[in-house]
C-alpha cells in the first residue's frame, strides 16, 4: 500500500520518545530504532540542526516529537532559530504535547514553519486542535494518522491550513473503515482545507497547501 509521503527529507532532532496516547501504540519510530539497534530514550540532537541549511529548499519533517518533555525551552528556541535561519525550506512539526506550545507563540510566526499536532480520535482532536490553535502559529495542520475511529465533529477543521490522514500501517494495524476515512475528507472539502491522504486513500486524494508550494516557488 502507498502510504504517501508528504516531505523530502525527515531529521531526526529527538532521537526516541515516550508514548503519550492511543495513536502511540504501534510506534513506527519506535520498531525502527529497535529494528536498528538503537535505543529509544528521548533526547534532543542540537547536531541535526546543521543540517538545515544544506541542499535545495525542501520539506523537511522533524521527529518525533520537538515538543517532548526531555527538550528544553533554549533547546526549542536553538531549534526554530536554526529552521528561521534556513528559511528556504518547509519545516513540518508534528507534536501530541500541544500541552507546551501556548508557551512558544512567539516563535511560531514564520511562514516556512507548519506545526501540527496529531489526532487519532475524536476526544484527542477536542483537546490537542483548541491548544494549537490557542498558540496562533502561522500555519497550523492536523495530522490523522493512525485515525482509529470517526471524527465525527472536527470542530474549527475550517481553521486549520491541512489535514493529513491515513489508516495505521504494519503489520498490527488497527484498521478502520474506507467510509471513516472519506467523511474526513469530505469534512476537509467541505470547509476548503487542503486534504493529504496517507495509507487508505489514493493519490487523487493528496493536495498540498497552495502556500506550502509558493513557498519553494512551485506554485
Ligand atoms: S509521540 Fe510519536 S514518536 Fe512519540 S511515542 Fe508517540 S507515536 Fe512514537
Amino acid at each position: 500500500m502507498n502510504e504517501g509521503k508528504y516531505w523530502d527529507e525527515g531529521i531526526m532532532l529527538v532521537p526516541g520518545c515516550t508514548k503519550v496516547s492511543e495513536g502511540c501504540d504501534h510506534c513506527w519510530s519506535e520498531s525502527m530504532s529497535k529494528r536498528t539497534g538503537k535505543g529509544f530514550e528521548p533526547r534532543f540532537d542540537e547536531k541535526q540542526l546543521a543540517r538545515f541549511g544544506k541542499g535545495k529548499p525542501r520539506i523537511i519533517s522533524i521527529w518525533n516529537d520537538l515538543f517532548h518533555e526531555c527538550v528544553t525551552d533554549e533547546q526549542i528556541m536553538d531549534a526554530f532559530i536554526a529552521m528561521t535561519l534556513a528559511g528556504d525550506n518547509i519545516y513540518l512539526i508534528l507534536t501530541k504535547r500541544a500541552w507546551r506550545l501556548k508557551d512558544y507563540s512567539a516563535l511560531l510566526d514564520s511562514p516556512n514553519i507548519w506545526l501540527g499536532v496529531t489526532a487519532e480520535n475524536q476526544a484527542r482532536w477536542d483537546e490537542r486542535v483548541p491548544q494549537l490553535l490557542a498558540a496562533n502559529p502561522a500555519h497550523p495542520w492536523v495530522m490523522c494518522e493512525p485515525l482509529l475511529e470517526e471524527i465525527k465533529r472536527p470542530r474549527n477543521i475550517e481553521k486549520l491550513h491541512w489535514v493529513v490522514a491515513g489508516e495505521e500501517t504494519g503489520k498490527s494495524k488497527r484498521t478502520i473503515e474506507e467510509a471513516v476515512l472519506r467523511a474526513l475528507l469530505w469534512d476537509a472539502d467541505a470547509a476548503a482545507v487542503p486534504f493529504w491522504g496517507k495509507a487508505g486513500y489514493g493519490e487523487s486524494d493528496r493536495a498540498y497547501p497552495p502556500a506550502l508550494l509558493h513557498h519553494l516557488g512551485k506554485h
